[in-house]
């Protein structure tokens, strides 16, 4: 889902969307924000950051939605 309208992070960063589903890559992740892991298997939620910087585009993978909020609320502060 993409945001209405993006949410600065700081700097040239910006969170364009969240999502909820399984990993698309099929790959395990490490979770952005904490020392867990995203398994293919598991439904998690997903953030896409662009940064304005080279137009570039990443997406931060989270094994729990208390994992994403941590990470929001020190990012987005
Ligand atoms: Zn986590």
């Amino acid at each position: 889902m993409d945001l209405r309208a993006p949410l600065g992070l700081g700097g040239d960063h910006y969170l364009t969307g969240v999502s909820v589903g399984p990993v698309e890559d099929g790959r395990v992740h490490d979770c952005a924000g904490c020392d867990g892991r995203v398994r293919r298997d598991r439904v998690h939620l997903s953030a896409t950051v662009r940064s304005d910087a080279g137009d570039r585009t990443a997406v931060y993978h989270y094994c729990s939605d208390d994992c994403l909020r941590a990470w929001l609320a020190v990012a987005a502060d």
